[in-house]
């Protein structure tokens, strides 16, 4: 008879005694109110929201109104409508880049006006995650933009805001960047990118990739002058996979009947009763087709509700230990600013004649210790910073990582560095 594995067989591996700091590619243990939210609303309330006017589809409609409420008030947006609810962070930045220059053959997309009829350009970094470079890399493919990548500096893994807005000319059109490093997690200077265009009167819209920052630092989207601001929900909100959102400003897209300046990526229900082909010009709803991940979104309100505070002093604490370690020692070394204030716990690790697969693998069958080696998606970072082909050794704590977890890591990387 043949052995079938079940689901619960392999989601049931005993983890109990595995030390986890892989917070960066995504949060473990999650928020309590993860699985309870998502257990409430499966025993509860599990409708379908917008649609139906009963009282269950009213509660669930209820509760992504409070998820989108807390989210929008988290980054400071000007309104709740501003967050577009999405399957994850790489989905949300596909869905600005796709939409807004999808609109490019249209005879209302503003930036026809002034661009007349050059190429647009981006202008983006080497810190960048493949969740940007690569729907960027597509449409440079397709002949649509063309693309501009600055470095960051190779010490310290910070971009410098000026060397950013001198790349930023009469065509460009998105200036594209991260918040923080998912490779060395260094905090990035979106806010001068941002008061540097608008200074400038430049036309360029600023995305911000918050996949590293949501959560884990301050956002202020207005201060900030961000017109995109991309974010998951699994890792520093705590939540499950599968939700995450788009934050779009006035300036990219307007609600009234004006320039048609973003198309829809995706078309179908949205719950309205209005009886037309063409989905609704208002947001959230225009980019909102089709039944949301409503689990997701009772999941990921639980984890705000119930998310410990003071995260990111947490994190920093345990990085500063990583740092101090470092430095106490001749063959390794933490890339990147060692001012824990710029950083988040996000802490890459270089250890002298060990490959970062070979320690991340003896971490793992060793001494059960979670990690993630090699390039982390953003080969061009490690090119930036140095790390390149080799990529480092990622070690990202969590607000549940416990002092005797950094300690435990520690004597592991000592033992491994002993041979
Ligand atoms: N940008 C950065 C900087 C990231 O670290 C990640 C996730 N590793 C993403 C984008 C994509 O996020 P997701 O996989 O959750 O869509």
């Amino acid at each position: 008879m043949t052995q079938t594995t079940s689901a619960h067989d392999i989601t049931n591996i005993n983890t109990s005694k595995m030390v986890y700091f892989d917070n960066a590619a995504t949060s473990w243990p999650k928020a309590p109110g993860v699985a309870e939210g998502i257990t409430r609303f499966l025993a509860n309330d599990a409708a379908n929201p917008g649609r139906s006017a009963h009282t269950m589809a009213v509660a669930t409609h209820t509760m992504i109104k409070m998820l989108r409420e807390r989210l929008a008030a988290m980054i400071n947006a000007e309104g709740a409508d501003r967050v577009v609810l999405t399957p994850g962070c790489t989905d949300a930045i596909n869905l600005a880049f796709h939409s807004f220059f999808g609109a490019a053959d249209s005879e209302q997309w503003p930036c026809r006006a002034w661009l007349n009829g050059a190429r647009p350009k981006v202008v983006t970094t080497m810190l960048e995650h493949k969740a940007v470079r690569r729907p960027l890399a597509d449409l440079v493919n397709q002949g649509v933009i063309d693309v501009d990548v600055v470095p960051c500096d190779q010490v310290t893994g910070v971009l410098n805001a000026d060397a950013i807005l001198a790349r930023v000319d009469e065509r460009t059109a998105i200036v594209a960047m991260t918040h923080v490093s998912n490779v060395v997690g260094t905090i990035q200077p979106v806010a001068a990118v941002g008061a540097g265009l608008r200074a400038s009167n430049s036309h360029a819209l600023l995305l911000v990739d918050a996949a590293q920052s949501m959560g884990a630092v301050p956002i202020d989207v207005q201060a900030f002058g961000a017109d995109f601001l991309a974010f998951p929900g699994h890792k520093s909100l705590l939540g499950p996979t599968g939700i995450g959102g788009l934050y779009i400003s006035p300036r990219a897209f307007t609600d009234d009947d004006g320039p048609d300046c973003m198309i829809t990526l995706c078309q179908g229900g949205t719950g309205g009763g209005v009886d037309t082909m063409d989905m609704p010009r208002v947001l959230p709803r225009r980019f909102e087709a089709g039944t949301p991940n409503t689990v997701g979104c009772a999941g990921l309100l639980g984890a705000l509700e119930t998310a410990p505070p003071d995260a990111l002093a947490h994190e920093r604490r345990h990085a500063q230990r990583l740092m101090d370690w470092a430095a106490s020692r001749d063959d390794v070394r933490v890339i990147g600013v060692q001012d824990v204030k710029q950083r988040t716990g996000v802490t890459l690790l270089v250890l002298d004649g060990h490959p970062s697969d070979d320690v991340a693998t003896q971490l793992n069958e060793r001494f059960n210790i979670a990690c993630r080696a090699g390039e982390h998606c953003a080969p061009d970072a490690h090119r930036a910073v140095g790390t390149s082909p080799d990529g480092g050794v990622r070690l990202a704590p969590g607000p549940y990582t416990t002092d005797d977890e950094i300690e435990q890591a520690i004597a592991a990387l000592e033992a491994i560095l002993a041979g």
